[in-house]
């Protein structure tokens, strides 16, 4: 696929939910999103996977322009170094600007420290730019996070505990609205947040989902399954924020379970059916929607 310079568009990158690739043969990886607005390419949350997932859909990892990081899970953050240093050594020329809640800062700069004999060997060996040079991080809180003239980007606090800083993320551009939740237990205020949006990307859980992640993670106790009662939503939650924000197009990601032997289309969409009655993606790697 040639990318367009005029393109608009959203491509889940990563649908599945949590850090673990533990089924053989997945298909599925941790959460994140490419949202292409024109000339500003997008990625939204950088699991493990995010530059692979890029380059298959059909883009240069140098071709990144903007990262937005919505909180500092694993599933959200581990290949941003990877990805960052990635495109730099595909061609990087231009600055790239790096957005994510209280402790980004540090994940860069550490990483920047774990690679510093190969980076300080580049610069040298290979003649390229300082890659600290190309990239500012900035660290965002609740309210607006970005404007400029291609987009403007605002934060809502989602429910993720015991993660403090975990933001749902609302970008408009030409006039339309595409919101992405981050992690968040069922939230009624993101109705308003999300209101009239062109696309919800809504992250989602069905009970057999927990189910089988509890059973099968062998290295934890019943704290995990309290931590996903409590830190995210179920699909007819997501649907009923989809219905009360009356959205165009309510896309599920961050899914629990993402083994479709699991839980099949139908079944979230039985889920989200209760309460919603629009337009509804189930997420799925390298699913690409016109904005
Ligand atoms: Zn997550
Ligand atoms: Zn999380």
């Amino acid at each position: 696929m040639k990318t367009d310079h005029g393109e608009r568009t959203l491509t889940l990158l990563g649908t599945k939910g949590g850090p673990a690739l533990r089924t053989p043969g997945v298909s599925f990886l941790p959460t994140s999103n490419l949202l292409c607005l024109g000339r500003r390419k997008i990625i939204i949350d950088c699991g493990i996977g995010v530059t692979q997932a890029l380059v298959r859909a059909g883009h240069s990892a140098s071709a990144i322009t903007d990262i937005f990081i919505t909180h500092l899970h694993s599933d959200h953050v581990l290949e941003l170094g990877g990805l960052v240093h990635t495109a730099w050594t595909s061609g990087l020329q231009h600055q790239l600007v790096v957005r994510g809640p209280v402790g980004t800062a540090r994940v860069w700069s550490h990483f920047l420290e774990m690679m510093e004999v190969d980076i300080a060997v580049r610069v040298l060996d290979e003649g390229r730019p300082h890659l600290c040079d190309l990239v500012s991080v900035s660290e965002y809180d609740e309210g607006v996070v970005e404007e400029n003239s291609d987009f403007t980007v605002s934060s809502l606090r989602t429910i993720h505990p015991p993660m403090h800083d975990c933001f749902a993320l609302n970008f408009i551009s030409e006039g339309q609205k595409i919101c992405f939740t981050g992690d968040t237990a069922y939230m009624p205020s993101l109705a308003g947040f999300a209101e009239n949006a062109r696309i919800l990307v809504h992250e989602a859980m069905l009970q057999s989902g927990v189910d089988n992640v509890t059973s099968k993670t062998k290295n934890t106790d019943e704290r995990l399954y309290r931590h996903l009662i409590a830190s995210h939503s179920f699909a007819h939650e997501a649907g009923r924020i989809a219905h009360d924000a009356r959205v165009e197009l309510l896309v599920l990601s961050h899914l629990i379970p993402a083994e479709r032997s699991i839980a099949k289309d139908d079944d979230w969409i039985a889920e989200v059916r209760q309460h919603f009655s629009g337009n509804v993606i189930v997420g799925a790697d390298g699913v690409r929607v016109m904005v």
